[in-house]
């Protein structure tokens, strides 16, 4: 493998518009992509962010795609695939959104309301399909509970080199926290385990294990 990669990593939440004030989404902060986007930097890979929308700036010196919805994700993400030699995934993609985005706000005029949705794409599960050979899909997984077990169904599912776990039930880490405690299990089954640690090194870690 060349020295110097095309990392393509896509980091944040996506927002589901309801309405023109409204929108659903998830408590991503995009901290753990940000982080895998700096220490990829650092390695002097060249890299491409699509980013959700997120409360931190993007680190100087890689490409930035800013985008809402899962499906501007997918077509941001489709297109820079191609050339990447190595995706990390590790945006919260809404697994739903509104069947109807209403063109003016919904007035509270009922008692209840009821929201129709609509499976949004698995932008992984579609770039595995599309996969080259030699090009390594990286996977992340929040679970709050029985972590290990969906994430290895979700490895195999997903058709993916690697899975990077995380245990989001424990307040201390994960979502909107700098820390983080992983485990990355490879498509051969192996597993290695990234105790409670900044995001920021964590980021170094799973790099490592994943270009080793
Ligand atoms: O949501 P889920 O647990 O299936 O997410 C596992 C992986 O699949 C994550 O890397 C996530 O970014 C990705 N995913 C996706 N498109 C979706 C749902 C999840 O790319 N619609």
């Amino acid at each position: 493998m060349p020295v110097h990669l095309h990392i393509l990593i896509s980091a944040g939440p996506t927002q589901e518009p309801i309405d023109p004030v409204r929108f659903l989404s998830n408590r991503s902060s995009g901290r753990m992509g940000y982080a895998l986007v700096r220490a990829a930097l650092a390695a002097k890979h060249r890299v491409t962010l699509v980013t959700g929308p997120v409360a931190i700036k993007p680190p100087e010196g890689c490409r930035v795609i800013g985008v809402k919805t899962a499906r501007e994700m997918r077509r941001a993400l489709l297109r820079h695939f191609p050339t990447a030699d190595v995706v990390f995934q590790v945006a919260a993609v809404a697994d739903y959104r509104p069947v109807v985005n209403f063109r003016k706000k919904i007035k509270k005029i009922t008692r209840t309301l009821t929201l129709k949705l609509r499976r949004n794409p698995d932008i992984l599960a579609e770039m595995a399909r599309k996969k080259r050979r030699g090009q390594i899909l990286v996977g992340f997984a929040a679970e709050t509970h029985a972590a290990l077990s969906y994430a290895r169904e979700k490895l195999v599912r997903k058709r993916l080199d690697f899975i990077v776990v995380n245990d989001v039930s424990n307040k201390a880490i994960g979502f909107e926290s700098h820390d983080n405690a992983v485990v990355v299990i490879a498509r051969d089954g192996r597993q290695v385990r990234f105790p409670r640690q900044p995001k920021t090194l964590l980021a170094q870690r799973i790099l490592e294990v994943v270009l080793l």
